[in-house]
């Protein structure tokens, strides 16, 4: 009798949870976090490939197919391209409300860099959430509440670092840093677009060897994960040292989620642009 009654409560749990896929890391870590306790999220990208010039296998679309809801932001390519793949109300993008930068008609698609921007994201998970499983409404709302409370307080860390600093500009290789530069106060200036496997234009690093001579800079930033070449001879040329930032936010380290790899950025912007904090 225990037995029967046991097994009906599995079937009946097992026919409340959903399949969730998040296409990518700065979409998973949030999901995860608020609907991980009802229902099981996956990651579509878990390599550390390029998201902004994936290439869907027929795995991903098999993947994406059997996931009750797709959560996307909906600012790459294959993103979009998405729309005319799922049937409609499958594929959630998450953008609404954000502020998009844009180049030409193409939006800058980092927003999770800046944790102001991102709160909105994670606002967007959580209505979505919300919408699409009314009954749970109280645990989503707990669990985002305590998100953002852990969002805020990285923001004023941000905000608190990067106020005194000799240098405001970041020299990066990947041009993935225009949110959090225009959210807090900073500039940048990159050897690639937004796209990052580019060759750069001879021009482009003419121009920013010129910059980090005329203003000083100390250090320049390269992607983890990417090719260092091009870092690596603007530094011989420049006597600047080269630092890493994860703007993908693919795990280091298996532990690693939204706010580690955000610390880790900081504590490399920090040094980079000779930041001080004071109390
Ligand atoms: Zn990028």
């Amino acid at each position: 009798m225990l037995k029967t009654f046991l097994s009906l409560l599995l079937a009946l749990s097992l026919a409340f949870s959903s399949k969730l896929v998040a296409t990518t890391y700065p979409v998973y870590y949030p999901l995860k976090y608020i609907a991980g306790g009802l229902h099981s999220v996956d990651l579509l990208i878990k390599s550390q490939a390029d998201p902004h010039e994936y290439e869907l296998t027929p795995k991903d679309m098999k993947k994406l197919a059997d996931a009750n809801l797709v959560f996307s932001l909906g600012l790459e390519n294959w993103e979009k391209y998405l729309l005319t793949e799922l049937p409609r109300g499958k594929l959630v993008f998450l953008n609404q409300g954000i502020g998009l930068i844009k180049y030409g008609n193409f939006p800058d698609p980092h927003v999770w860099l800046s944790p102001k921007r991102y709160m909105l994201v994670v606002k967007n998970i959580n209505s979505t959430l919300i919408n699409f499983d009314p009954a749970y409404r109280s645990h989503y709302e707990d669990k985002y509440n305590s998100y953002v409370q852990k969002l805020k307080e990285l923001d004023r860390e941000y905000e608190n670092t990067l106020k005194n600093c000799q240098h405001r500009i970041i020299v990066t290789t990947h041009r993935a840093w225009d949110y959090l530069a225009k959210d807090y106060n900073l500039k940048t200036i990159s050897l690639m677009g937004v796209h990052a496997e580019e060759e750069p234009k001879p021009s482009q690093i003419k121009l920013i060897i010129q910059t980090i001579r005329h203003e000083g800079i100390k250090y320049i930033f390269a992607e983890i994960g990417q090719d260092e070449k091009v870092a690596n001879f603007i530094a011989s040329q420049t006597g600047a040292k080269v630092l890493f930032l994860n703007s993908s936010l693919f795990p280091q380290e298996p532990s690693d989620d939204y706010f580690s790899i955000m610390e880790r950025n900081l504590r490399s912007l920090k040094e980079g642009l000779q930041c001080h904090s004071r109390k």
